[in-house]
């Protein structure tokens, strides 16, 4: 009799038949080893990232399993978000394994970023939170530049062990893998349907020549990320997408930024200076004096300055302030998730606000 086939993602009963009803997937995907019905491949395109919920539990196991493991631990970040996207956490778990670090996203950095330095402010960063990778590398996923880089560092690095790859939600882990899957079996658009909801712990495992694995783990949720407190749909919107393009701005002490309803910049005091903004070309920023802020953002938050929805309001957190001083050189103030500001000369005070329990940040300019 034919064998039962259930959807690595949800566990349905697979059917090629019909096309509405539950567990289809179209036949050609039944020659697949791992067969994932087309509900969960949809599910996976519209990047449901606040209705997954592994338990803490579950997390725990993945991670105890990583230690456990003679592997190579490659770990993803975005390099629009680094420190939020970086799981300070990690090297706790990995044990005694290697990591190489990529950041993925590449193509969102401006031109004008040098490559050779983000590298070594990448690793100076990791070292700082207590990790020394084997390597540091940029890709782009979604654009598939210098993947065969990556495959490179992971042949080179592993050395005969299994890989696993690791990275909280939203960094572009699953579309590396795909690309990942692309390029080692020439197979298109499997995919990796680790992070749905209702599934155990099936991990992906692409399988190299030498009978070992490249592993998917599920995308670890970071709660200190802008994209939790953001509506689904407008998450494409502040996600940068394409080369963040800077915006300068002259600026007049007491004067203020609205990055959207999201954040806010306020230049307290150091006179007629200049910022460069690099958000998302579809996050609008607002200008206005810094006594008017207040009342601008208590009226106008959902509408002028929107993200956030009206309707998002009440669960949206309230902006909460940081100071920075800026005494030297030129220096970047990271807004997690949404973008950055370079403060072009020093002596200078300023704030920066974000919603409650989403990180800002000062670092030299990589520019
Ligand atoms: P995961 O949660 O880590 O698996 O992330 P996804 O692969 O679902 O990607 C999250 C979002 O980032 C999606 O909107 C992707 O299109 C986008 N993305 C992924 N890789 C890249 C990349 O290299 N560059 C850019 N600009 N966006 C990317």
């Amino acid at each position: 009799s034919e064998e039962k086939m259930s959807c690595i993602g949800c566990g349905v009963d697979i059917q090629t038949t019909d096309k509405e009803g539950l567990g289809y997937a179209p036949p050609s995907s039944l020659e697949k080893e791992q067969i994932v019905c087309q509900r969960c491949f949809k599910l996976k395109h519209y990047n449901e990232v606040q209705d997954v919920a592994l338990t803490d539990d579950d997390f725990l196991k993945i991670l105890n399993g990583l230690g456990e493991a003679d592997a190579l631990i490659v770990k993803v970040v975005d390099i629009s978000d680094f420190n939020g996207s970086f799981l300070t956490g990690l090297h706790r778990f990995v044990g005694k394994n290697p990591v190489l670090l990529i950041g993925n996203k590449a193509d969102v950095l401006p031109k004008s970023v040098k490559k050779n330095k983000l590298i070594n402010w990448m690793k100076y960063e990791a070292s700082q939170m207590g990790l020394k990778p084997v390597d540091v590398l940029l890709c782009s996923a979604d654009k598939g530049s210098h993947i065969d880089d990556v495959l490179r560092a992971i042949d080179r690095e592993r050395e005969g062990r299994d890989v696993y790859v690791v990275g909280c939600t939203n960094v572009g882990k699953s579309t590396l893998i795909n690309r990942i899957i692309k390029e080692v079996t020439g197979e298109q658009d499997i995919i990796t349907t680790s992070q749905f909801p209702g599934t155990t712990l099936d991990m992906i495992e692409i399988p190299l020549d030498d009978g070992k694995a490249i592993i998917d783990t599920p995308g670890i949720i970071n709660r200190d990320q802008m994209a939790h407190v953001i509506n689904k749909k407008d998450l494409k919107k502040v996600l940068p997408k394409k080369e963040l393009k800077p915006k300068v701005f002259q600026l007049n002490e007491q004067q203020t930024l609205f990055i959207a309803g999201l954040a806010r910049f306020d230049y307290i005091s150091g006179g007629r200076k200049s910022f460069t903004c690099y958000f998302s070309n579809e996050i609008d920023i607002h200008r206005t004096k810094l006594e008017k802020a207040d009342d601008l953002y208590e009226r106008h938050a959902g509408e002028m300055l929107s993200p956030p929805r009206k309707e998002d309001l009440e669960s949206f957190p309230p902006l909460k302030r940081h100071e920075f001083t800026v005494k030297e050189g030129k220096m970047d103030i990271v807004f997690s998730g949404l973008g950055w500001i370079t403060i072009n000369e020093p002596a200078t005070i300023v704030a920066a606000y974000v919603p409650e329990g989403v990180s800002v940040i000062i670092r030299k300019s990589l520019i």
